[in-house]
């Protein structure tokens, strides 16, 4: 049995990678909570880099420091054409002011609706970025990545998912992410891919 940390803060992003690393035999995932680490203001810090990729290890790398658990870490976001790759890895914290949680998804749908009015249909075109690392010693992390491609529309649909899920719409679903049951969701996400190659990853012999 393979014993992974799966290192995020976010509720969302919690159930949705238990939800699709489920049916993979052999693998217990154990939260943050569960492993017993206190939130400290330094997790703050963790995501400074340009790349996915790079701030997936930085906060891999972290939490692996701090329990000595085979960690995993994703760092994922919305890269919109039109804005020349923004939000991409600010996602976060795109729109301007300090709201949390909900308050912050809302004004940063708002936000991204702002900045592309006027934007024609077929230059709406955007993707989701997961990089995911793993994280097991001092050696090289191993990364992998999911990546859907979608459209940004100009007013929120459905009130499922999370984040700018209710403006990101798929074409060969014919709907936004947050109008499609999870397991659709996970069926074609970003996180989805990325996880699911996680998963083969660890199931493959070295
Ligand atoms: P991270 O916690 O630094 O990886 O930030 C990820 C941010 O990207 C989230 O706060 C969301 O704003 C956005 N994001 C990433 N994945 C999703 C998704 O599946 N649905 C909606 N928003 C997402």
């Amino acid at each position: 049995m393979t014993e992974l940390l799966l290192a995020t803060r976010s509720r969302h992003k919690l159930q949705e990678i238990r939800e699709i690393l489920a049916p993979v035999p052999g693998l217990r995932v154990v939260d943050l909570v569960e492993a017993g680490v206190p939130e400290t203001a330094e997790e703050d810090g963790l995501e400074p880099y340009d790349t996915f990729e790079e701030n997936a290890e930085s906060k891999a790398r972290y939490f692996h420091a701090r329990t000595g658990l085979v960690t995993v870490a994703d760092d994922s976001g919305l890269v919109v054409d039109a804005l020349g790759g923004r939000p991409g890895v600010r996602s976060k914290r795109f729109a301007p002011g300090d709201a949390t949680g909900l308050e912050r998804d809302r004004a940063n749908n708002r936000h991204l609706i702002d900045l592309l009015r006027g934007v024609e249909d077929d230059a709406r075109t955007a993707r989701y970025v997961c990089a995911v690392a793993l994280v097991d010693g001092p050696g090289p992390a191993r990364h992998v990545r999911g990546e859907t491609e979608g459209r940004i529309i100009g007013t929120e649909r459905g009130d499922g998912g999370f984040g700018y899920d209710p403006l990101f719409f798929v074409p060969e679903l014919g709907r936004t992410f947050a109008e499609v049951a999870p397991a659709e969701k996970h069926a074609r996400s970003h996180r989805g891919r990325a996880f699911r190659a996680l998963a083969e990853l660890l199931t493959a012999p070295r």
